[in-house]
Parts: C-alpha cells; structure tokens; sequence
C-alpha cells in the first residue's frame, strides 16, 4: 500500500519550465575563477539596481529562455508584439544599455554596489526607441511614469548577447533566497505538483491572506513570492513586508503546504505587462498557477483596475502554460461573517469593514491596531513598529 502511494507521489511532475529547459549561466570553481580574472582585464559596464537584478534573474534561469540581455530582433518583438523573435510568449524587454559603443566582443558587468559580477559576449549594439517602448509596454510616455522615467534614463543605446555569470550578487534576504532550481526541488520533495504562486510588493493583509488561502484550496502548495528588488521609494520596504509574511505564517498558515521565498525581481510597475512577464517567471520556478489581482503591478491611474486580468486572453492558453487565478478586491462582510468580493457578498459597502490605504497608514502611525477583520494582529504590530521607526 505504501509503495503505491510513493509511486503515485513520484509520477507527479512539476509544470516545464518557460521554453521547456531552465537555463543555468553561471560558472563555479576554476572556471569561475579563470573568467573573473579575464573580466578584470576587459572593459566593464556599470550595471543599475535594474540591471543586477535582471541579470541574476538570467543568471539563476528565473527569466528562462533568456540567456542573457536582449538583441535587438527580440527587444523588437517584444516590444510590438509580446512574444519573443522565435514566437515564445514574453512580455517585458530584458535589456542592457550602455553610454557608448563598447569596443571589443566581450564586457564585464560590474554590479550596481561594485564588483564585476559576469562577462557578457556583445552580439548586437543596438539604438531603441524608448519612447514607442514606453507606450507599448507602460501604455504611456509620460515621464511621471516610474517605469518610464527608468527606461528614459537609461538611455537609447543597448548591447545584447548571452551572459555568463562568475560572481551572484549579494541576495537582499539571504535567508529567503532560492533559485528556481530550488523552489522546484522544494516542491518535488513535498510531493506539489500544482503550486500557486503568490506575488506582491505591500505589506500582507487578511485580503491577501483570503486571496492565498482560496486558491491553496484547489492546489497542492502555495509559494509566497514577495518581492524584494527594487520598489519606488514610498512602497513599504521589503524587510517590513517579509517580516509580516514571518509572522502570519508562523500562525496561520500550513508549514507543510506554503513555501516563502523571496522574488528578486526589480519593479517596473508595467502593469498588465508585468502580470504577464510575472506569471512566466513564477513558471520557471515551478509554479502551475498564478495570483493576479487587481491592477497588478499597476502604479498611480495609468491601468485599468482589470486590465492585468484581461491582458492574459491575448495570449493562447498552452503558449503560458501557467494558469492565471484571477481575483477581485476582497474584504469582510459582517453580515456574511466572512472574507468576500463583490462576486460572493450581496450585501453593500455599509456591511463591509473597509479601510483606505491613507486611513490604515494613519491609523498605524498613531500606534492604532486596525480591526482584527482587516489585519491580524502580529502583522498591524511589525507595521506600527516599522511606521513608528521611520
Ligand atoms: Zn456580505
């Protein structure tokens, strides 16, 4: 009988990665060694916080089928029609600029806090046009877009080719981090086979709890993938949004059915681009499933709120291959007596415990705890500690 069961267990499969193949640029050891000591002697490029973290991403197989920063054929396909030049679904450009033509066939890459990380073989320089980038990918051209304002300052100039990766940068939560190839193994090991990914840059509240838990009743496991690359200044830091995550799963979430890592991923607040280009990401390390909520990824008004949701009928279902789970705002309704969306509550806004953003910061800037119906109480404690320290 036992037997069985562990065969059963051991003939479930993880969903393929992106492109069919996690792709692995790193080197170790004496080959390592020998390509650093080749990069010191090359001309380097200085990358930005955006780029350290792209390039990770390649290096780790977590932008899987990427092998490095794009060409131009790619960067063009993207741009105009969400798919890469050999057809595959892909949402956001990955690419690499640089003030002048670099002389040579091979740069180093130096990180954004120093250090020269990779060796990048130049297959194309290339000249972008970042303002048609920017109304394709963040739907607008306007400046006040952060998104925007980072490809604008980045310049027009771009060098792409594969990478390959002697030194990984320093993770930002060593504790948290895990290669796709180890969330995958993570999962394997439990027996997951249909795992949901969960994305988010805010602090966790029992909607997001809610949102998790009803899609963990459909799979096998969740991954909690905050994350934690870089963000606009004013978004809650990353270390606050982690340590809530700490503390609700040590009190209210499965050991054996929810795994937190930390997705290393650098904003672009693109939008439903960016739901999509998450949801191909989260593929490769392992996940069947994907969380979009509303305006995912969206800042200030430049998205619809279900323009993320909509964005995936673009697509053909097998080119993803990971399913989106689309949910709606959620709160909880004292008539119902539960977490609802206005999809399962018929009652109206007066039955609801809602909070404004604006209010719940207030409130937690005073050292107020929020009602028990909108954030648990160990979570309200880590932001009021954290408001109270800026
Ligand atoms: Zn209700």
């Amino acid at each position: 009988m036992a037997s069985t069961e562990t065969t059963a267990r051991e003939q479930k499969t993880l969903i393929n990665p992106h492109g069919g193949t996690l792709v692995d640029r790193t080197v170790s050891g004496d080959q390592a060694a020998a390509l650093a000591e080749e990069a010191a002697g090359l001309p380097s490029v200085r990358l930005t916080e955006k780029q350290t973290a792209d390039l990770d991403m390649i290096a780790s197989g977590a932008l899987s089928p990427l092998t490095g920063f794009m060409n131009k054929a790619d960067y063009e396909s993207t741009v105009e029609d969400m798919h890469l030049a050999g057809g595959l679904a892909w949402a956001i450009p990955v690419t690499l600029s640089t003030d002048a033509t670099p002389s040579g066939d091979r740069l180093a890459l130096e990180g954004y806090e120093g250090g020269l990380l990779a060796v990048l073989d130049v297959e194309e320089v290339f000249e972008a046009d970042r303002r048609n980038e920017a109304v394709k990918v963040f739907r607008t051209d306007e400046e006040a877009h952060p998104g925007v304002a980072q490809i604008y300052a980045e310049g027009s100039t771009l060098v792409g080719g594969p990478v390959t990766v002697f030194q990984r940068p320093e993770p930002a939560f060593p504790a948290l981090h895990m290669d796709p190839v180890e969330t995958r193994a993570a999962f394997a090991e439990r027996g997951w086979s249909r795992v949901v990914g969960f994305q988010t840059r805010n602090p966790v509240h029992r909607a997001h709890e809610y949102i998790q838990k009803c899609a963990l009743e459909t799979v096998d496991g969740l991954l909690l993938h905050p994350l934690v690359g870089k963000t606009k200044g004013d978004d809650v830091p990353a270390e606050v949004r982690v340590e809530c995550y700490r503390v609700l799963l040590d009190g209210y979430y499965p050991a054996d059915r929810t795994q937190l890592a930390a997705f290393p991923a650098a904003m672009r607040y693109a939008g439903p681009r960016e739901a999509v280009w998450h949801a191909i990401c989260r593929k490769n390390y392992g996940c069947s499933h994907f969380i979009v909520g509303r305006d995912h990824a969206g800042v200030g008004s430049y998205y619809g709120t279900y323009d993320a949701h909509l964005i995936f009928d673009e697509f053909e279902p097998h080119e993803l291959d990971i399913e989106p789970m689309f949910f709606d705002h959620t709160f909880f309704c004292r008539t119902c007596g539960s977490m609802a969306s206005a999809k399962t509550c018929p009652h109206d806004q007066e039955h609801h415990v809602f909070l404004s953003g604006t209010k719940v910061r207030e409130m937690l800037g005073r050292g107020e705890v929020p009602p028990v119906e909108f954030t648990r109480p160990e979570v309200a404690e880590v932001l009021i500690a954290a408001y109270r320290g800026q």
